[in-house]
């Protein structure tokens, strides 16, 4: 698998945790329904950086690249010893 996709998740995660993370769906974001932009829209499929929606600010993701449902409950790990 792509690395970058591994990390990108990761990323997200971080993210979700203060902002909410929406999908893109026909180059629409689906937390206001905006159309983005080329630009922006092709960031997201890049996947390569944290991409924004421009109308609301909530982080995009291309819903393909987590077709993989991964709903389980992580406990949350800490690193303190
Ligand atoms: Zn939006």
């Amino acid at each position: 698998m792509n690395q970058n996709i591994i990390v990108y998740y990761e990323k997200i995660r971080r993210w979700a945790k203060n902002t909410a993370v929406v999908p893109v769906r026909k180059q629409a974001c689906y937390g206001c329904y905006m159309r983005i932009n080329d630009h922006t829209y092709a960031n997201v499929i890049k996947g390569e950086e944290i991409t924004s929606c421009p109308h609301c600010g909530r982080i995009l993701y291309l819903e393909s690249q987590f077709e993989e449902k991964s709903e389980e409950e992580q406990p949350e790990e800490s690193a303190s010893l």
